[in-house]
């Protein structure tokens, strides 16, 4: 099974847990951007691309309504830094499998 690059299982009312992950995702984009933006031209996913992994998560039984329970990050139709579902380095965390996966 693939890893996701958040951390499983927290709680996501844990503050600085929250945030830690958050810098693990920031970090595993920058490392990676330059060559999706290369490709794309932008370094986060296009709207589109974000309302499709949305339209997963919102039939998710870990959805709360604006993040995953699961890894705590936020999930919603912004294409934003603080948009876990805008960051083509990441994947679904649910435990019986991701959902959606990574673009690079
Ligand atoms: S487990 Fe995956 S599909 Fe479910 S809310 Fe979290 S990110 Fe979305």
């Amino acid at each position: 099974m693939k890893k996701s690059c958040c951390k499983k299982n927290i709680m996501p009312d844990m503050f600085l847990v929250r945030v830690a992950n958050y810098f693990h995702s920031i970090k595993a984009l920058h490392s990676r951007a330059n060559t999706y933006k290369t490709k794309t031209g932008r370094a986060l996913l296009a709207l589109s691309e974000i309302k499709a992994r949305l339209n997963i998560c919102v039939n998710c039984d870990k959805f709360t309504g604006n993040h995953c329970k699961e890894c705590g990050c936020c999930t919603g139709a912004a294409n934003s830094y603080f948009n876990k579902l805008a960051f083509p380095t990441e994947e679904c965390p649910h435990p019986d499998g991701p959902k959606w996966g990574k673009i690079i």
